[in-house]
C-alpha cells in the first residue's frame, strides 16, 4: 500500500527488529534513510535489497518533495541509523510534508534507547520527560536544568561518553538529591545500568571512563517533607483558624 512507513530498527541487538518491520522492508519500493551505508548493512543482514535514498531533515526541500511524491504512489520506508526515526533523528519534516500532501503515514514501533533506558533504570515512570541530547556547552546545560528543575517527572537525556562526567558534575551541583541512572550500551554485549547519586556516579566514571552509547536518566525532584515541629505548628495554626467558625456554629 502506498505511503510513508516509519520503521524502528535495532539499537545494538539485531534480534530486536520486529516481524512487522521486516515484512514492510521486504514489501516496500524504496527506503529513505539517514546513512545509506548503515541501512545497507542492516538490509543485507536481513537479505533484502531495495533502492536507498539518503534523507535527513537538512538534505533540503527538494529531496523531501521527491520522497513525498514517491510515497503518494509507492510504499516508502523511513529508517534512521538506529532506533526509532524522528526521536533525536531525522524525519520530522518529512512526516509533516507527507501529511501536508495527503500521503498516508504509518508508524511501526520498535527499539528506542530512551524507553529501553527508562524501563531498565528502575526510576519512577508514571511521568517522564524526554529532553533529547544534553547540551554540550556548560551554560546551555545549566539553563536547561534550571528550566526543568520543577518538572515532577523522570527526565531522560541522550548523552555522549566523553561528556558524561562533566554532566554528572553539573547534576551533582544543581540537583544533588535526585536519583540518577546511567544506561549504557543498551541491548549490546556490555549493557550496563548504574544507579546512584550524580556525585557517586561522577566518582565512578572518573575512575572508569565510560565507553559507548549512553542514556542518562534523573528521577523526579525529591518531595520536601515537613518535620515533626512544622507539623505541630501547622496543626496549631489550623485549629486557630477553625475556632471562629466553630464558635459561630455553636
Ligand atoms: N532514534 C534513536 C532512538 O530511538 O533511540 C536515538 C538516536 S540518537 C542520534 C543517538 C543517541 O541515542 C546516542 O547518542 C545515545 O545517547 C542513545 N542511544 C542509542 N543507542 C543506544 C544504546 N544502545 N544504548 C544507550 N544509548 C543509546
Amino acid at each position: 500500500k502506498p505511503g510513508l512507513y516509519i520503521v524502528a530498527t535495532p539499537i545494538g541487538n539485531l534480534g530486536d527488529i520486529t516481524v512487522r518491520s521486516i515484512d514492510v522492508l521486504k514489501r516496500c519500493d524504496a527506503v529513505a534513510c539517514e546513512d545509506t551505508r548503515v541501512t545497507g548493512k542492516l538490509l543485507k543482514h536481513l537479505g533484502i535489497a531495495k533502492p536507498l535514498w539518503r534523507y535527513d531533515d537538512h538534505t533540503g526541500e527538494e529531496a523531501r518533495t521527491r520522497i513525498v511524491s514517491a510515497a503518494a504512489g509507492q510504499a516508502v520506508a523511513l529508517l534512521s541509523d538506529a532506533g526509532t526515526p524522528i526521536v533525536s533523528d531525522p524525519g520530522h519534516r518529512l512526516v509533516e510534508a507527507a501529511y501536508a500532501a495527503g500521503v498516508e503515514v504509518t508508524s511501526l514501533p520498535g527499539p528506542c534507547a530512551a524507553i529501553a533506558g527508562l524501563t531498565l533504570s528502575g526510576l519512577p515512570n508514571d511521568r517522564f520527560l524526554f529532553a533529547g541530547f544534553m547540551p554540550s556547552k556548560a551554560k546551555a546545560r545549566t539553563d536547561l536544568l534550571a528550566e526543568l528543575c520543577n518538572v515532577r517527572a523522570t527526565v531522560i537525556f541522550y548523552e555522549t561518553a566523553p561528556r558524561l562526567t562533566k554532566t554528572l558534575e553539573a547534576l551533582s551541583e544543581l540537583w544533588p538529591e535526585r536519583p540518577v541512572a546511567v544506561a549504557r550500551e543498551l541491548t549490546k554485549l556490555h549493557e550496563e545500568c548504574r544507579r546512584g547519586s550524580a556525585r557517586e556516579l561522577k566518582l565512578h566514571y572518573e575512575e572508569k571512563p565510560p565507553k559507548g552509547e549512553i542514556v542518562l536518566l534523573v528521577g523526579p525532584p525529591v518531595a520536601k517533607h515537613a518535620d515533626a515541629g512544622d507539623v505541630d505548628a501547622l496543626l496549631t495554626d489550623a485549629l486557630e483558624t477553625l475556632k471562629p467558625s466553630q464558635a459561630a456554629a455553636q
